[in-house]
């Protein structure tokens, strides 16, 4: 008997061992087996009769029991294909830590789902969005997976639902054990990061998304696809229910929803603060606070409530201070990236560059700046203003509070009394096709942190912007009417996808001719638009980085797989390492 095995490699093929005799194996199990002159843990993915002649037998079972089922190893196949990944890298990033040899922790044979037909998607926008998936876990006795953006969540979760945790913050002991004990539905409701979103369960099971918007829900490396496209086809290969929850939904998923592939309950309204704009065009900001905000300062810490400033640091993109105009590529719509060094304009799409321009084309004004406030700056000011106040950055007892967007992310429903925007343009100017979305998504949570009775105060060179008008008058629609007609115009997702492919080399030159040999490759291919190779990261950086965009039809990686598999699979002593990233966040 011969079992393949895939390990986490950047390699299409699995490797074929003996299984010696004795030794039972079943497909999902983790073996340990040698490879490159060492014992490595890989899955089996295939067991099958064949001549054995050359053969190293496998080490040891890493468990007793296959920890994953016959249909999580197909949608590891789908996961892989749609990715241009791995199987064994997009699978084994997907599992609990193996146990030490010899370990003696139970284990328990995956669970198989029963097939079926899914019920749509649902999208949860709501404000009682999450206590209506608490109630509704522990109201109903199926099993569940709960997934978070961040182990602070998970963790938050875990607690909120007494459940078992799978995420990287529990010890591996406690993880591996939440994981076999879903899997036999011993463990119901369990709570994970996106390495859970395999675990597992007997039917009919219920997964749930928390934050779906979170740029977290698809950070780096292996898997590569977003936990909410990981999620729907999970659901759909299973027909379990899926549950997304936001209130602001990535305009793909709004997008969905409009055309009836996920549904949208109607949401209930909840409690809407005063949202103040602070127009500070022509306005000498050597100051970050406008009359607007420091009055709401004044009378929200009077009244006893606590004040969130939003700042952001310089942001990657220029613009004008008096006009508020913004460089952005005439053909991609996006901010124009700052390359400080080279004094540059560039498009992170096209490879467009430009020099850095000296005055506005709109008013002619000299001060054009990567706007940004500096948090050090912030602090001192308001301190100056307001010195009886404890303004901290950190504490979460301070009457100001001070941080990124990042903050708002940890503020329950009407904790706060006002929050204040030092400067909205430094969202808005990110040099991403969704920093329209991003600035969206900062204002609406700021509002439901604050709630009834409190203010917003967005301080902005941009007051007329959609994302500002629907936060200020809690319309979702305004906001994704314009961003979908925007995205349609210029072609960016749901109406077409995006795939990154990035050479890294040591050598400049080697390359630089890797990746236009790769975008060679798709050049030509019907339905593609293949943008230029662009440089990335500083001159003299010790290695060398390249990139280019491709734009496509939701085919896109069974267009591009075959002509750039060839480079995916080389060694890495060659020019450099190439990956793809299908479906960039950022
Ligand atoms: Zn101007
Ligand atoms: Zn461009």
């Amino acid at each position: 008997m011969i079992a393949d095995v895939a390990f986490d490699l950047p390699l299409r093929r699995s490797f074929s061992y003996i299984v010696p005799p004795g030794m039972s194996l079943a497909r999902g199990q983790r073996v340990s087996a040698p490879l490159q002159g060492r014992q490595r843990v890989g899955l089996v993915v295939d067991l099958r009769e064949a001549d054995t002649a050359g053969l190293k037998p496998v080490q040891r079972a890493v468990e007793s029991a296959p920890i994953l089922s016959g249909a999580a190893l197909a949608f590891g196949r789908w996961a892989a294909a749609e990715s241009l990944s791995s199987l064994g890298s997009t699978l084994l990033s997907l599992l609990p830590p193996p146990p030490r040899p010899g370990s003696a922790e139970p284990v328990a044979p995956a669970a198989e789902p029963r097939g079926g037909a899914a019920p749509p998607p649902e999208l949860w926008i709501g404000a009682e969005r999450e206590a209506e998936l608490a109630a509704r876990l522990s109201r109903e006795s199926g099993p569940a997976l709960v997934i978070a953006p961040d182990r602070e969540s998970a963790a938050r979760w875990a607690n909120r639902l007494d459940a078992a945790r799978l995420d990287s913050g529990a010890p591996d002991a406690e993880r591996r054990a939440a994981w076999f004990a879903a899997s036999r539905g011993r463990a119901r409701v369990v709570v994970g990061t996106r390495s859970a979103l395999l675990v597992p369960l007997p039917p009919p099971a219920t997964l749930a998304l928390l934050d779906e918007h979170d740029l977290a829900h698809k950070p780096p490396g292996a898997p590569r696809l977003h936990s909410r496209e990981l999620l729907v086809e999970r659901a759909r290969l299973e027909g379990s229910r899926l549950l997304l929850l936001s209130a602001t939904p990535s305009t793909e998923t709004w997008w969905r929803a409009d055309s009836g592939q996920i549904s949208r309950p109607a949401p209930e309204v909840g409690p809407w603060p005063e949202v103040i704009t602070a127009d500070t065009r022509g306005i000498l900001r050597n100051h970050p606070l406008t009359l607007p905000l420091t009055r709401a300062i004044e009378d929200l810490t009077r009244a006893g409530r606590q004040v969130a400033l939003i700042v952001t640091r310089g942001a990657a993109a220029l613009g004008c201070d008096e006009c508020g105009v913004l460089f952005r590529c005439p053909d991609c719509g996006v901010a124009l990236a700052l390359g400080r060094a080279s004094k540059t304009l560039g498009c992170r799409f096209c490879a467009r560059t430009e020099p850095m321009p000296d005055t506005c084309p709109g008013c002619g004004g000299h001060r054009l700046s990567p706007f940004g406030w500096d948090p050090d700056r912030v602090q001192a000011s308001v301190l100056k203003r307001f010195p009886r106040l404890r303004v901290s950055r950190d504490l979460r007892s301070a009457q100001v509070l001070i941080g990124t967007a990042a903050l708002l992310r940890g503020l329950p429903a009407g904790s706060v009394g006002c929050v204040g925007f030092i400067a909205l343009d430094g969202l808005l100017r990110l040099p991403d096709f969704r920093a329209g979305e991003r600035a969206w998504q900062s204002l609406w949570a700021a509002a439901e942190a604050v709630g009834a009775g409190g203010r917003v105060v967005v301080q902005t060179l941009h007051p007329d912007h959609y994302a500002v008008e629907a936060a200020r008058t809690q319309d979702r629609d305004v906001f994704y009417t314009h961003e979908l007609r925007f995205r349609a115009e210029l072609g960016y997702p749901p109406f077409r996808r995006l795939c990154v492919v990035s050479v890294r080399g040591k050598a400049e030159k080697p390359a630089r001719a890797l990746i236009d040999e790769c975008a060679g490759a798709v050049r030509g291919i019907g339905g593609l638009t293949v943008y230029p190779p662009a440089a990335l990261g500083a001159p003299g950086a010790r290695s060398s980085r390249w990139r280019f965009v491709i734009k496509g039809p939701a085919e896109l990686p069974r267009l591009i797989a075959p002509a750039l598999a060839p480079f995916l699979e080389r060694g890495r002593r060659s020019a450099g390492v190439v990956e793809v990233e299908m479906d960039p966040v950022a």
